[in-house]
């Protein structure tokens, strides 16, 4: 029993979703779980037109251009214009419509019910396409598979009411077919559709997974695996073969964006072997993260978040930096949930990096200001490099400035004007 996620990227054209049938017909032996994502970048499209983000009299041009780029794919992979993808499309359409000229309500509750129409638009095509083509599989709407509680844009996993599904109504299809469902997209506990965060179809891969005790799981990436660093921002990079679990953890929380942090845990818990695999090169190994003891090879690994904002915090009446003084900085951090990306204290000052947000700031300063002074410094770069050594900092820093660094034996982050 296998788990295959294919990203927005790997089906954003005909092209690429012949690709993707291609990878899937080759490797039919054995029950097999296929996880897609919206097509291309059509969750920031969706993202646009959740209600209340703009007018709805301006909802027309880019409702458009949802259509039009899903029917230009559509049209070159079903050249007969009776095929039953066009219906099925049209009422998915239908409904998209209906759901853009809503009024507004909450608005995660209103980005859920927007944004799912990505993925149940892809992953009708793409299971009506592989029909065509012989590969017999089953459209399962994951929203009466994988349960949340009513969080809405970052639903919370019920693994409980998860498992009781997945063993209803997954495996038994699993016993002679292959199973088409969605990335990202959930149904919560009050019977909405709910969503797992930005880039969550990683993690629904993950919660199948899981629930289905699969044997592995392989994310196909246009990448040809696990790298040392960003290829964006860096010339030379080394791809790393084997990952353990815990590895893969630090790294997607240090800001690695190859995996969704909240993925490799499941996958961890019941042993299963993550592949990362390209799907511009399917037949290359990729990568692997599993029960490995190190890394291999070991070469220092680097991550790199833009966008930050050094805060230094420090106590009006010239207390010290104490629990008292933490427990208040932490519970507005909280309410605001403001992620912090790292902090560090001396006896009068708190420091924390956080990614740039003015708003988010704002209020944070407002909560905080009447017992404290607050600095901030915002543009900033944070680098993570763990298996550091000294003459690689220096060739990353070069001339720039320093504000923050910590160290532990084997990770090194510095805050960089
Ligand atoms: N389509 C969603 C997004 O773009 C989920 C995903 O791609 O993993 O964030
Ligand atoms: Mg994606």
């Amino acid at each position: 029993m296998k788990v295959f996620k294919f990203g927005g990227a790997s089906v954003n054209s005909a092209a690429a979703v012949r690709n993707m049938a291609t990878i899937v017909s080759q490797r039919l032996d054995g029950a097999l779980t296929v996880v897609v994502s919206a097509m291309g970048k059509t969750t920031n499209m969706l993202e646009q037109l959740v209600p209340g983000v703009h007018p709805a009299s301006e909802h027309e041009p880019l409702l458009a251009q949802v259509r039009d780029y899903h029917y230009t794919i559509v049209r070159d992979l079903f050249p007969q214009p009776s095929h039953p993808v066009y219906n099925a499309l049209a009422v998915l359409f239908a409904q998209l419509e209906e759901q853009t000229s809503r009024p507004p309500t909450a608005y995660n509750f209103d980005y859920s019910q927007t944004v799912c129409f990505g993925e149940l638009i892809s992953t009708t095509i793409i299971s009506h396409y592989l029909n065509t083509l012989g590969i017999q599989n089953q459209w399962v709407d994951v929203r009466t598979v994988i349960r949340t509680d009513n969080q809405y844009r970052e639903g919370i996993v019920d693994f409980a009411a998860t498992q009781r599904n997945v063993d209803r109504l997954v495996a038994p299809i699993l016993e002679h077919n292959i199973v088409i469902t969605q990335g990202f997209i959930a149904g919560s506990a009050d019977g909405h559709t709910s969503t797992l965060g930005r880039e969550g179809s990683d993690y629904s891969a993950a919660i199948l997974s899981y629930c289905l005790g699969a044997e592995s799981m392989t994310i196909w990436k246009d990448v040809p695996g696990f790298l040392n660093a960003d290829p964006k921002y860096f010339p030379d990079t080394v791809k790393i073969e084997q990952i353990p679990y815990n590895e893969a953890i630090e790294l997607a929380y240090y800001g690695a964006s190859v995996i969704h942090p909240k993925t490799v845990k499941p996958i961890q818990n019941k042993n299963i072997q993550l592949h990362i695999k390209s799907f511009l090169n399917p037949d290359a190994p990729g990568s692997i993260v599993g029960p490995f003891p190190t890394i291999r090879p070991l070469t220092p690994l680097y991550i790199f978040k833009r966008n930050q904002t050094l805060l230094s915090i420090l106590p009006k009446d010239f207390s010290f930096i104490a629990e008292d003084n933490m427990k208040t900085i932490f519970a507005a951090l909280a309410t605001l949930n403001i992620r912090v990306n790292l902090m560090q204290n001396t006896a009068l000052s708190f420091s924390l990096c956080i990614d740039d947000n003015p708003l988010l700031l704002a209020q944070l300063r407002d909560q905080l200001q009447g017992q404290f002074l607050l600095r901030y410094n915002q543009g900033l770069q944070l680098i993570t490099i763990r298996y550091y050594t000294q003459d690689i900092i220096d060739r990353i820093v070069g001339s720039r400035t320093i504000l923050l660094q910590q160290r532990t034996r084997t990770t090194t982050q510095l805050i960089i004007q």
